[in-house]
């Protein structure tokens, strides 16, 4: 891998995977997709499916971006709570959403379908940082049970030792529906379904421009694939492939770590559930399937890593978790998270070309579902597509240059509220 960054827990227990596709000359296919993370992998897969030729090119490897580095978490839902949802967008809206964002959960039916071998456990916590978190989580756990019948466990501070051996959360909102995975065999699990199934993936191959219009023609080194369909997948580098495109989000950078195993794993975390908690920035952390702690927290708006991961967000780690304040960490590694104006995923279309990208820290479920709903509009039915690609988003302001250093001041806004309570 050429981005040091990726040296991660997952890269080390990453599964065989060789393909050496290649292509010289002029190419033409059905379907293009730029991009081999979730999305690319599952709307190549789903297309395949249909029947539809697929040619997927992805820069690095599959699982490159976030996709392969991300924090494992598989949280149902969007960044919006469903009630606020409801709220903005009215009843039906919101049921249409909520039908494909909580229950229908596509990454278990993928692993389940081919077989895919990530560490899946079911069990998401999200945890109280304040009194008035737990509040709020009390009343949305209501609403979900209530209006959905979507059932959650609400945890009680008192109560919350069944789940988290740390003194610092508030209660919390425990949801079996919710889970972690290995998110890069995850990825890798998607591509060999996708290739099995007839799509073509080039590794290596960065795509340098779409035309739009009736189809679009991408270019590579030494060839040019002439498609009907093109599928941006790029998420956090789509400004480089369709830069307007790249005005509606910011790259956030996020680190994780992994610690060493711990003898005393299962006391940490007794039900094995993956937990976040409810900070502006928040702490998000769970255990691997050979019991290291992977903890994520702190972001950067700066985009040069901090020059030691582990030393960057050991302090968050010892902070949640003071008995391991000193264990030894054999991994740090981070990523771009890509996150849009008001949070929610932009994902359209443009003439031939469709694009979803800006899942804003909560894509590790919703691509999958994403990536489908493509595949099922360019197919031709576009009705539950709709619903995901009607969510409003705009640019950010700012303009080419500014637009990034505008929107960090806003994050760094949140932060320090947060910070100061
Ligand atoms: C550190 C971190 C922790 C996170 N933790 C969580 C979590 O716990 N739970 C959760 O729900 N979400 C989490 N996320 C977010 C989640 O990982 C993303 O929303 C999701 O993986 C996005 O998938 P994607 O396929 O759209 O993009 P990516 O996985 O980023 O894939 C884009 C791909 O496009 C390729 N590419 C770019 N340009 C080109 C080009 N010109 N030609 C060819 N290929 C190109 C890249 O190499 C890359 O592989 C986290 C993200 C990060 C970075």
């Amino acid at each position: 891998m050429t981005d040091p960054l990726s040296h991660s827990y997952y890269s080390a227990t990453a599964h065989d995977w060789l393909v050496d596709a290649d292509i010289e000359g002029a190419y033409a296919c059905d379907v293009a997709v730029i991009g081999g993370g979730f999305t690319g992998l599952s709307a190549a897969l789903a297309c395949a499916e249909r029947g539809f030729s697929v040619i997927l090119v992805e820069a690095e490897r599959v699982g490159f971006g976030a996709s392969g580095r991300n924090g494992g978490q598989l949280i149902p839902g969007l960044r919006w709570s469903a009630s606020e949802l409801e709220a903005e967008f009215g009843r039906e809206r919101a049921d249409a959403l909520f039908d494909l964002c909580w229950r229908d959960n596509r990454v278990k039916h993928r692993i389940a379908t081919h077989g895919i071998d990530c560490d899946l456990k079911a069990g998401h916590l999200e945890a109280a940082w304040t009194p008035k978190d737990f509040d709020a989580m009390r009343r949305e756990a209501d609403y979900l049970g209530q209006r959905h019948s979507y059932e959650t466990d609400v945890v009680a501070k008192a109560d919350m030792d069944a789940h988290i051996a740390s003194p610092l959360y508030h209660g919390g909102v425990y949801d079996p529906q919710g889970g972690h995975f290995h998110p890069l065999n995850y990825a890798i699990g998607l591509a060999k379904a996708a290739e099995a199934a007839g799509v073509r993936i080039l590794q290596g191959k960065r795509a340098n421009w779409i035309l739009d219009g009736n189809g679009g023609e991408l270019f590579l080194d030494r060839s040019t694939i002439e498609a009907r369909y093109v599928i941006d997948a790029t998420d956090s580098w789509i400004g480089e492939v369709e830069p307007d495109l790249g005005r509606y989000t910011v790259p956030i950078m996020n680190y994780n770590i992994a610690t060493a195993p711990l003898a005393n794993a299962d006391a940490l975390l007794p039900t094995d559930a993956a937990v976040a908690d409810s900070r502006f920035v928040l702490n998000y952390f769970r255990l691997s399937a050979d019991k290291r702690l992977i903890f994520g927290g702190g972001e950067r708006y700066s985009q040069t890593p901090p020059r030691d991961i582990a030393a960057f967000v050991r302090p968050f780690m010892a902070e949640v978790f003071p008995q391991i304040a000193n264990a030894e960490i054999d991994y740090g590694w981070g990523g771009a998270v890509a996150v849009t104006m008001n949070r929610l995923p932009h994902i359209g279309r443009r003439g031939n070309v469709f694009f979803a990208h800006g899942f804003s820290g909560h894509g590790a479920l919703i691509t999958t579902t994403a990536g489908e709903l493509i595949a099922e509009a360019l197919a031709g039915t576009a009705e539950r597509f709709d619903v995901l690609a009607s969510l409003p988003s705009r640019p950010f302001p700012g303009g080419k240059w500014l637009h990034r250093p505008l929107a960090t001041l806003g994050l760094l806004y949140y932060a320090l509220k947060d910070r100061l309570g």
